[in-house]
């Protein structure tokens, strides 16, 4: 073909995926097996997978005696926030996730926790993810595939953010989230 202009496409936008699996699965194994088989489910035509962490077993958090799995994932994709939790959630769905019970054992657990266009609020989905500073077992393996990257409203990369929580601090301090 000569002289041909390519067809417009859409920019893609950057975002990082948090995954976390605290429950066997019956066809897939291991939490850790889990997130192996979630990460093969991530990539499709319009998600391209850039990098992944190495997943982390993590002591769990809340009643639950669990262990997980945890790990971060960076993918360029031309779906909008509001597509990409769709697509979460779908995949979620498909591992047989559990809904209702906050601590309850999870197959697998997929959040958006960054996206290269910034905040975005609505009912349904906040970006960045508002519990991610608060959490090593996602800032750790995220901290591995996007250690620069500035969290928009913390005003700090996610290393500075992974080390704070690193930091011993005084009991009581009371620490405001962002
Ligand atoms: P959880 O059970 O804690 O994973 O919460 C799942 C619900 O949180 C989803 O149904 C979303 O509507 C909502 N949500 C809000 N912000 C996010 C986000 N950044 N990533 C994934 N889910 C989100």
């Amino acid at each position: 073909m000569t002289g041909a202009t390519p067809p417009d496409r859409d920019p893609l936008a950057l975002y990082a995926i948090g995954l976390g699996s605290n429950r066997r699965h019956a066809r897939f194994g291991d939490p850790r097996q889990v997130l192996m088989a979630a990460l093969a489910a991530l990539e499709a035509d319009d998600i391209e997978p850039v990098d992944a962490s190495p997943i982390v077993a993590t002591a769990p958090l809340g009643p639950s005696r669990r262990r997980f799995a945890n790990a971060a994932v960076l993918v360029a994709s031309s779906l909008s926030p509001p597509e990409m939790l769709a697509r979460l959630k779908a995949i979620e769905a498909a591992f047989g996730r559990r809904t209702g019970q906050r601590w309850s054992a999870r197959t697998l657990d997929l959040d958006i926790l960054l996206w290269s266009g910034g905040a975005w609020s609505d009912g349904d989905l906040t970006i960045p993810h508002p519990a991610m500073t608060a959490r090593a077992f996602v800032l750790d393996p995220l901290a591995t595939v996007a250690p620069g990257w500035r969290h928009p409203i913390a005003a700090r990369s996610i290393r500075q953010l992974a080390a704070r929580l690193r930091r011993p601090r005084p009991a009581n301090s009371a620490d405001a989230l962002y």
